[in-house]
Order: structure tokens, then C-alpha cells, then sequence
């Protein structure tokens, strides 16, 4: 045996099997997701996580799970169509009950810090108050409610007085998204699934999916390594562009506000108030936005500074110490829709890919829509997935 060959430096416990029928690339929330959903359809899956789940965005972003998505409502309808951009709420909407459902029958850890108490949209200015007042209204006529409020009531809701008018959306949630991650691997694995840490992939083909000293055979293969997508299907590169996000973390703190998503500034900036007095926030890409693409986890200062000052505007009176800061790496797509399905027209290989800022809310409709997709059936879900196909950049 020659001295240094890294490539087989693996033990064998740390393998995957020899085959699989299904084989899932990347232990984000889509990937685990999918998984989970497979598994509890007693459909052989195996999982496989180039570092450690949760390792990417994430266990990097907010942890926000809300209804919008690339913008406000009415520029939904305008950007895909009445059609598609109600299918995208409801598709969402049915994933956060589901998922409230689930967790709430499987038990609620406090490390997993899910609270259901809404979310906070706010207008940093007068364009983006028409914007809210707009939507709320187009929403409602689609059967999603929501409720404009006051500066007295955000006041009493997150404590701040930095802003007067916002919508407040009932059924949103926060959650800390790489427990959540962990929790749909263990629930995969309780249910039969195999899932695999710290074993880069470095080939997918039709039944088959590679690794350093070995392989696994497979019916289907799926990427769902979002941002990274292009390392293993070069032909991603033209279509999922990966963007860094940047967040903060102060210390505990003695103040006690709703643990709820709070978004503003047209979706650049966001943040949430954790259990124990901690400010979770992060945004403001667009004063270095040129620097913030590429996959590199990077800090970057002049973001970070500007989150400070973020801070100071939203509450001038608060002494808050921060404790961490990090990045995460978001994969955009070309339409700001994520890319789903068979690619090349090949149904033995898929991509779940490019989640932009709102995987996190959609990763159970997702891991349930391809598991039914996977298993044959044709279901709403299933129809809606259609309308994410790669085809469309094809
Ligand atoms: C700063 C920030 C804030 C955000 N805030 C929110 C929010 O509040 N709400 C929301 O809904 N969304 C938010 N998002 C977006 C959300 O985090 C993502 O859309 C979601 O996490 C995507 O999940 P994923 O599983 O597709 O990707 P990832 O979590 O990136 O997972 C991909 C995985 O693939 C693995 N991988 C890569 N290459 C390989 C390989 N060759 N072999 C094996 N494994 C590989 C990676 O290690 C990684 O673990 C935010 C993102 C960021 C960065």
C-alpha cells in the first residue's frame, strides 16, 4: 500500500451501501426533507453529506419560515403569472401546517426553538407601504390572511418604534433550521433511511452516484446540494447563481419580545428575537452587493458594519453585545424559482436546487412533492412541481 493515498483514507464503517434506490446528494433541509419523506414511504433511501448536516445554508440563514417569497405578492403575480404565484402560496402554505402538524405529533425539543407566532413584514418607507397595503389586499382575495398594524402594536409585538406600518402574518413561523435539519435526518433514519456524513460525492450518472474509493448503485439520483449544484452538474452553472447572505448573533439578553420572523427594506433585511433575548439579524447585501456572490463562506466587514448600525436604527435604545457573525451561501436562480425534476429529460437523475432566501419554508412541501413524484403519483403537489421543472432554462 503506498504511503499518502488520501482517497482511501475512509473507514469502512463510513461507507454508504452498495446500492440504494434512491440516492440523495446534499444534507441541507431539501435534501434531508426529501429524504424523510421517502423514507416514510418506505421507499430505500440513502443520504449522502459531503461535511456535516446542516453544514450550508441551512445552518446559516434566519430561520424564518414564511409565505412570500422573491418579493411581495402582486410582483409574484406579475413575475409567473395568477396561476403560478397562488400555487406557490398554497404549495407553502399546506407545508407550514404539515409541518406544524408533524412537529407538534413527534414533539417539540427546545432546541429546535419553534414558535408559530407569525411574522412581522414592515415598511422602511412610503414605497414599501403601498407595497404592504397592496399585497395584503391581493393575498386576502386569494384566501391568504393577513393583517395590516400600527406602530403601537409592532411597538408592543418586537419593541421598536422605528416603524409605523407593517402586515402581520398569523401562520409563519421561526425555527432553528439546522435543528431542523437534524430532526427530518433522524426522522429519515427512524423510518429506514441511511444517511451519510463527511463523504464528498464527486460524480452522479444515470444509477449511479461516486465517491472517493467507491460507488453506490441506484435507481435514481438526486442533487440536492443547492449552491453547489454546478461541481456535480457543470450545465448548473449558467442557471443557479450562489450568493452569500450575512447574519448576526447578539448575546442573551433580558429583553422578551414575540419570537416572530420580522422582514423589511423590500426583503433585504431580517431578523427575530430568540426565547432567551438573543437578536438573530442579518441582510443589508445590498451596500457591498458585487462582492457577495461565489461560494466562499466569507465575513464580509463592511455588510457586518452596516448590520451594526442595522441595529442602532431599529433599536436605538438597546445595549446589545454580539456574539457571533457568519455567511451563508444562497443559490439564486436565473427566475428566482428554485429548479426540481428530471434533468436532461433523464428520469434517473433530479435536481432540488437553487432555493434562493426561502428554502427553509418550502423544504416540506418540496420533500413531500418529489417523494410522490418519485413513488408515481400524481397529486396536486406533484402538478405544481411541474411549473419548477430545469426544462424551463433548458
Ligand atoms: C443568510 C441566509 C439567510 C436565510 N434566511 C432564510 C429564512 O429566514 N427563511 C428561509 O426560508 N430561507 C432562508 N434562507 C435560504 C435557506 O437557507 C436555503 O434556501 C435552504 O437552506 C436551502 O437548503 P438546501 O438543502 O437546498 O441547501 P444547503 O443547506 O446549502 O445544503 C446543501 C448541502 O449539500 C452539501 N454538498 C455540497 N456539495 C456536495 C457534494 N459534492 N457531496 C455531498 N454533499 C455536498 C453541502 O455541504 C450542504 O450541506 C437564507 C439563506 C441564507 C444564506
Amino acid at each position: 500500500m503506498p504511503e499518502g493515498n488520501e482517497s482511501l483514507n475512509q473507514p469502512f464503517w463510513s461507507f454508504p451501501p452498495e446500492r440504494s434506490d434512491v440516492v440523495v446528494v446534499g444534507g441541507g433541509l431539501i435534501g434531508t426533507a426529501i429524504c424523510l419523506h421517502l423514507a416514510m414511504k418506505g421507499i430505500q433511501v440513502c443520504l449522502i453529506e459531503s461535511q456535516r448536516l446542516a453544514s450550508g445554508a441551512s445552518g446559516r440563514n434566519d430561520g424564518q419560515i414564511i409565505l412570500e417569497t422573491v418579493d411581495y405578492y402582486p410582483r409574484m403575480i406579475e413575475l409567473y403569472g395568477h396561476e403560478t404565484a397562488h400555487g406557490i402560496l398554497n404549495f407553502k402554505r399546506e407545508g407550514q401546517n404539515e409541518l406544524h402538524d408533524f412537529l407538534i405529533e413527534t414533539g417539540v425539543p427546545e432546541e429546535l426553538a419553534y414558535h408559530r407566532s407569525g411574522s412581522l413584514t414592515l415598511a422602511y418607507n412610503d414605497a414599501e407601504k403601498e407595497k404592504i397595503t397592496d399585497a395584503v389586499e391581493a393575498m386576502e382575495k386569494d384566501g391568504f390572511h393577513s393583517q395590516i398594524v400600527n406602530a403601537n402594536e409592532i411597538e408592543e409585538l418586537i419593541g421598536s418604534r422605528a416603524f409605523d406600518y407593517g402586515k402581520l402574518d398569523p401562520l409563519d413561523a421561526v425555527v432553528n433550521p439546522a435543528e431542523l435539519t437534524k430532526t427530518f435526518a433522524k426522522q429519515a433514519a427512524a423510518h429506514g433511511a441511511r444517511i451519510v456524513e463527511g463523504l464528498p460525492v464527486t460524480g452522479i450518472g444515470p444509477g449511479v452516484v461516486e465517491f472517493d474509493g467507491g460507488s453506490i448503485g441506484c435507481e435514481i439520483a438526486l442533487v440536492a446540494t443547492n449552491a453547489y449544484v454546478s461541481n456535480l452538474l457543470p450545465q448548473f452553472k449558467k442557471w443557479v447563481f450562489p450568493t452569500r447572505g450575512q447574519v448576526l448573533a447578539t448575546e442573551p439578553s433580558e429583553h422578551r419580545y414575540a419570537p416572530m420572523g420580522c422582514i423589511t427594506n423590500f426583503g433585504y433585511d431580517y431578523w427575530h428575537w430568540a426565547p432567551d433575548g438573543r437578536l438573530i439579524l442579518g441582510g443589508r447585501r445590498f451596500v457591498d452587493e458585487h462582492r457577495e456572490v461565489g461560494t466562499d463562506e466569507f465575513i464580509n466587514p463592511k455588510i457586518q458594519s452596516a448590520l451594526d448600525d442595522l441595529i442602532k436604527e431599529i433599536y436605538p435604545n438597546l445595549d446589545l453585545k454580539i456574539a457571533t457573525r457568519w455567511s451563508g451561501i444562497m443559490g439564486f436562480s436565473g427566475d428566482g424559482l428554485p429548479i426540481v425534476g428530471p434533468i436532461s429529460g433523464d428520469p434517473t437523475m433530479w435536481s432540488a436546487v437553487a432555493f434562493t432566501g426561502y428554502g427553509l419554508g418550502l423544504s416540506w412541501s418540496i420533500g413531500k412533492a418529489v417523494a410522490e413524484a418519485l413513488d408515481g403519483q400524481d397529486t396536486a403537489r406533484t402538478r405544481f412541481l411541474t411549473k419548477l421543472h430545469p426544462n424551463r432554462f433548458a
